[in-house]
């Protein structure tokens, strides 16, 4: 691989022609159209949050350096940007009015209101640049590597970049386009956003049951996606037929997995609405979001809902009655160790050495509240615990 670093390009220069696709918050083109900015493999633009884009065009009145900026070689006179994409679309979009930056005086300043010799500092910055001549593969590699500007890439983002074309350009149209409708719906059981390619890693992680890598690699140069949206419309109709109500402890669960282990069961949605609402009524399930899992696995694995342990007040205040009869009964104040003729039959326990214990198990509908507590010394509970 060739690499020539220029250092005579300037911000002007760069945002000559350049064109911002709203719709897609894509940076298309500068540099006299001789520049790809948003080529197959770069992800959206995700600076124009009025910090990231700001701090870009902060750096360049202030004569801050702005980093390294890497183009590809694609053609003669042509070029891609193949890391430096979200501040040169920063740039471009701040030179194109595109938005404002506090002054001194902390007056917001499109560049169109700013004072001419400010204009200059900016148009006039030289940008560094390395320019980059080679093979696909190698170049790609390389940009796995460098990985350096403000906001790192994140996995998926990564793999696009490997994997880029046509798969990649046909999943990113589904899954990583903001305008398609489907988003809304996806957002209930998906954490994260289309821009940053998250939903189209869970899609991949679903289909290729976790192995999402090999998944891409396997299918990079086919010219459909059927297999990868066909499975996800398969998990995402099934999460919602199953669960009519929409919860927002849904949000980023397994689904995949869940679809993998459950969909082949029978459920009468009514039933598990029914059901899903009374463990959401019940104050003692700590942790809601493994309540669907547990519904799923037919209401045996009471583990999962991390059933809330009894208070102190509530151990204090049972000890003390307890302790109080055992007192003027001459037995010990366990009450297992009460009924078995040993040494133990008499003696009262300190606090300290019991542990309080659901009378009523929770599986079988006792509740965490004083009438359901009863302290055992540790022994006998956890002789009970493990039956
Ligand atoms: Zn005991």
């Amino acid at each position: 691989m060739k690499t020539t670093l220029k250092t005579t390009i300037t911000v002007k220069d760069i945002c000559e022609g350049f064109v911002y696709n709203e719709l897609e918050g894509k940076g298309l083109f500068g540099l006299s159209g001789k520049l790809t900015i948003q080529p197959e493999y770069q992800r959206n633009y995700i600076y124009a949050d009025g910090k990231k884009d700001v701090a870009v065009i902060e750096s360049i009145l202030k004569g801050y350096p702005l980093g390294l900026i890497y183009f590809v070689k694609v053609a003669e006179e042509k070029y891609e940007v193949l890391d430096g994409q979200q501040r040169i679309t920063s740039i471009g979009r701040y030179v194109t009015d595109k938005f404002a930056v506090k002054d001194e005086h902390g007056m917001e300043q499109h560049f169109g209101s700013l004072p001419a010799d400010k204009q200059r500092i900016i148009l006039e910055t030289p940008l560094l640049i390395y320019e980059c001549e080679g093979e696909e593969s190698e170049i790609k590699e390389w940009f796995k590597t460098i990985n350096i500007s403000g906001v790192p890439l994140n996995n998926q983002e990564l793999l696009n970049a490997i994997y880029s074309w046509p798969f990649v350009t046909l999943a990113k149209e589904e899954f990583s386009n903001t305008q398609n409708a489907n988003i809304q719906k996806w957002s209930a059981y998906i954490k994260g956003s289309a821009n940053r390619q998250e939903f189209l890693e869970r899609a991949l992680d679903w289909v290729s049951k976790g192995k999402i890598d090999d998944y891409m690699s396997r299918h990079r140069y086919e010219h459909t996606i059927a297999e990868l949206k066909t499975y996800f419309t398969s998990v995402i109709d099934w999460v919602s037929s199953v669960f009519r109500d929409v919860e927002k402890e849904m949000c980023g669960l397994e689904w995949g997995k869940l679809y993998e282990q459950y969909h082949k069961k029978a459920f009468d949605p009514l039933q598990v609405s029914i059901e899903v609402q009374k463990l959401y009524a019940d104050s003692y399930v700590k942790n809601r979001k493994w309540v669907f899992e547990y519904v799923l696995g037919g209401m045996q694995d009471t583990k999962l809902l991390e059933v809330r342990i009894f208070d102190d007040a509530t151990k204090m205040s049972v000890y003390k009655k307890q302790a109080q009869e055992a007192e003027t009964k001459w037995v010990s104040n366990c009450s297992y160790c009460a009924v078995w003729h040993d040494a133990n039959k008499n003696k009262i326990w300190k606090l300290a050495e019991m542990d309080a214990d659901h009378v009523t198990a929770w599986s079988k509908g006792g509740g965490t509240d004083i009438s359901n507590c009863e302290m055992l010394c540790k022994t006998h509970n956890r002789a009970k615990g493990n039956k």
